[in-house]
């Protein structure tokens, strides 16, 4: 079998990362801070960990004519994504976040959409072609709700399995639910939309039986190192995450959403497709980034063949 075609629909942001002592506060300048650019965006970062894990991607998407979006679209290239429906926007810049990371952890962030908040309806309409022959649709919530709910149709009608990672948090239409396949929310998203605060499997199982009543076909609660709840009309389970040693978490739903719809789009069951995420968004954490963390297909692999972490006991006898 060829690899499955993932159309990735989202955001593409370049992350401009200070490095200093603490947060400038008002008015202040502080001087001897150390600065990175790092490839970031939800839509952009799941394309890559998607591409990465097997998938055969295409990314729908708006960068601005600029270097940050030249630089972007370069990278996709690089990573075996289609770009064909980038689209290069005549007026708004590239998706920029301008990010504080104190020394103590604590950080600051600010984010500029640009052309992410003119990805169009019309835009998706031109990749309508590329959509009908996907294995799966893949989106975020940081592009115009109006080109989610376009696509979501568009896929709908091609018969294309609807995932969503309704992330960043915020309430969503029912007209939007109803056509989604699979939802894959964190604890705080899933807080959001169901008012049911994500505390242990009890609450986890409350929390999607009621998103389950939307119309969404399964929902996949993201529960960090605990791994995911996974629930459809005929499912409850709890699919433990690889017990790793944790550096960062940035990007880890993303790495989890990329590869998950790269191993349903390969005709995987349900389980053994959140395992094979949960292994992906594991090594992804025990790196630094979002996209640059995100593992090749053999890694994941040789995670998934090494016997059980989380089956293992943790204490051995000596
Ligand atoms: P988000 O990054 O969107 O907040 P989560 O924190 O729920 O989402 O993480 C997404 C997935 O990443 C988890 O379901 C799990 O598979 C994996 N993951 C996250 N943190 C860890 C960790 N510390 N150890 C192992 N896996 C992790």
């Amino acid at each position: 079998m060829g690899k499955p075609r993932i159309l990735v629909i989202g955001s593409s942001n370049t992350d401009m990362i200070m490095t200093l002592d603490r947060i400038p506060r008002p008015g202040e300048t502080i001087l001897g801070a150390e600065f990175v650019t790092a490839a970031g965006g939800k839509g952009a970062n799941q394309a890559v960990a998607a591409a990465r894990a097997g998938g055969d991607v295409r990314f729908v998407a708006r960068v601005g004519r600029d270097m940050f979006g030249e630089q972007a679209v370069a990278r996709f290239v690089e990573e075996g994504i289609n770009v064909e429906h980038v689209v290069r926007d005549h007026t708004a810049p590239s998706g920029v976040a301008l990010i504080f990371l104190a020394a103590d952890g604590e950080n600051s962030i600010a984010v500029a959409g640009g052309a992410n908040g003119r990805l169009s309806p019309a835009d998706v309409k031109k990749a309508a072609r590329a959509m009908a022959g996907a294995r799966a649709v893949l989106m975020q919530l940081e592009t115009p709700l109006k080109t989610v709910q376009a696509a979501a149709e568009i896929a709908a009608r091609a018969k294309v399995p609807v995932l969503l990672n309704p992330a960043p948090a915020r309430p969503l239409p029912a007209k939007l639910l109803k056509l989604v396949s699979i939802l894959t929310p964190n604890e705080t998203e899933s807080e959001l939309l169901t008012g049911i605060a994500v505390t242990d499997k009890d609450s986890a199982a409350r929390a999607a039986e009621k998103l389950l009543a939307t119309g969404v076909e399964t929902v996949i609660l993201t529960l960090g190192a605990r791994g995911v709840f996974v629930a459809t009309a005929s499912t409850r389970e709890l699919v433990p995450g690889f017990q790793v040693k944790a550096v960062d978490t940035t990007g880890a739903g993303d790495v989890f959403n990329g590869a998950f719809a790269v191993a349903l789009g390969e005709g995987r069951p349900l389980l053994e497709a959140a395992r094979f995420a949960n292994a992906a968004a594991a090594i992804s954490v025990t790196r630094l980034g979002a996209q640059p963390s995100a593992p090749k297909r053999a890694e994941i692999e040789l995670l998934l063949a090494r016997p059980s972490q989380s089956a293992r006991p943790r204490a051995r006898a000596r």
